[in-house]
């Protein structure tokens, strides 16, 4: 192929195009070409699913850390996190809220915090599924036993989100202490498919150490795995890591990102993300004209926002639900998009 407007085209006719070309387009863009993607994107992401926007009701419910990622702001070493844990009855509660607010998806995220054992997370989740039949439960709480997913799962949990970080072995070695693997990391994402979840995997934009060649790494693998939903974010500092002087990832390559993955994987999920909306004012817009079809307004509450800090500077730290969700809305309407907060699954994904 001999431009990259050849080689967007050919992603969107075919779903992948050679290494080579990935790294040429990623590499030499301009920002025309970068416009054309966009379109391309929002005309695929149109045929599955119109100008839905789904929002998802984020609970951030511990910020406990056994792990030691050096970008994470809440990673193990980092003394001055302010640690927390929601209680059943809490989690609960900011579901309650979420519910009244129509929201058919939560999304329980946290630290990998060993006071959850699966006994207390199934017990959780068997609450929820109790109380909120109709509604999506996902969870996002890192690695565990294959026994333990299948657990929760059990217990009613539809999805889980697990970021993949990186896909290349070396830059996971940049990324994360000696007691992480991305072997192991990739045995969690493949078993998690297995036992029958929605699936998210994904990557940092911009983290420390990541080359062209590793991006395309992870785009390989992300065709490979065929996650149902896909997160993608700029990196961002925290000032409390060994990371701290690091470069962010930039908006312009998240979303540009976020387009050629629409193109390879046609009915994904893709959200927006906070860390997206932090680096540009304007961002989690772009990310829905570049291919997104998913927000995440958290709910998480009010006393415990300011606290949930993965990198510096998050945004709606200090708003309440119901503002988040107005605001989310208007944002979404202004660009052309109607927010739903119907469950959302993948277009023609059904519980086994
Ligand atoms: N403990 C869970 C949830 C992690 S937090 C897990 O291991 O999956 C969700 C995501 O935030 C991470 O997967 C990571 O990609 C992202 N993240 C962490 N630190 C970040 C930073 N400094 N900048 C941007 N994103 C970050």
């Amino acid at each position: 192929m001999k431009n990259n407007k050849e080689r967007i085209d050919k992603l969107e006719a075919e779903q992948i195009i050679p290494r080579e070309d990935f790294k040429e387009l990623i590499g030499t863009y301009t920002p025309e070409e970068s416009e054309y993607i966009g379109k391309r994107a929002n005309f695929v992401r149109e045929k599955y699913y119109g100008r839905d926007v789904y929002m998802r009701g984020l609970i951030e419910f511990t910020n406990y850390c056994r792990n030691d990622c050096y970008y994470c702001g809440i990673r193990r070493s980092n003394r001055n996190a302010v640690r927390y844990r929601l209680s059943e009855e809490q989690i609960l509660d900011c579901c309650d809220a979420g519910y009244s607010l129509g929201f058919r998806t939560f999304v329980l995220q946290g630290g990998e915090d060993p006071y959850y054992t699966d006994e207390r997370l199934a017990g959780i989740v068997r609450a929820i599924r109790r109380r909120f039949p109709d509604a999506a439960i996902t969870l996002s709480v890192g690695e565990r036993s294959r026994e333990s997913y299948q657990t929760l799962y059990d217990a009613g949990a539809d999805r889980y989100l697990l970021r993949h970080e990186t896909a290349n072995p070396d830059h996971y070695r940049i990324l994360h202490p000696e007691e992480l693997s991305l072997e192991n990391r990739k045995q969690c994402l493949r078993n998690l498919k297995e036992i029958g979840y929605q699936t998210g995997a994904g990557f940092m934009v911009g983290s420390p150490g990541q080359t062209i060649d590793y991006i395309a790494d992870d785009l390989f693998f992300l065709k490979e795995l065929q996650p149902e939903m896909v997160g993608i974010g700029p990196f961002i500092p925290h000032h409390d890591t060994p990371f701290r002087n690091e470069k962010s990832g930039t908006c312009e390559l998240t979303v540009f990102l976020m387009a050629v993955i629409r193109l390879m994987l046609p009915d994904v999920l893709l959200p927006a993300t906070t860390a997206l909306g932090t680096i540009d004012p304007n961002g989690r817009e772009r990310g829905i004209q570049y291919g997104g079809n998913v927000v995440m307004p958290n709910l998480s509450p009010a006393n415990v926002r300011g606290k949930y800090l993965l990198y510096d500077n998050k945004i709606c730290t200090g708003d309440e639900a119901a503002e988040c969700v107005a605001c989310m809305a208007k944002r979404m309407e202004r660009i052309g998009y109607r927010t739903v907060v119907s469950r959302g699954d993948k277009a023609g994904f059904c519980r086994p």
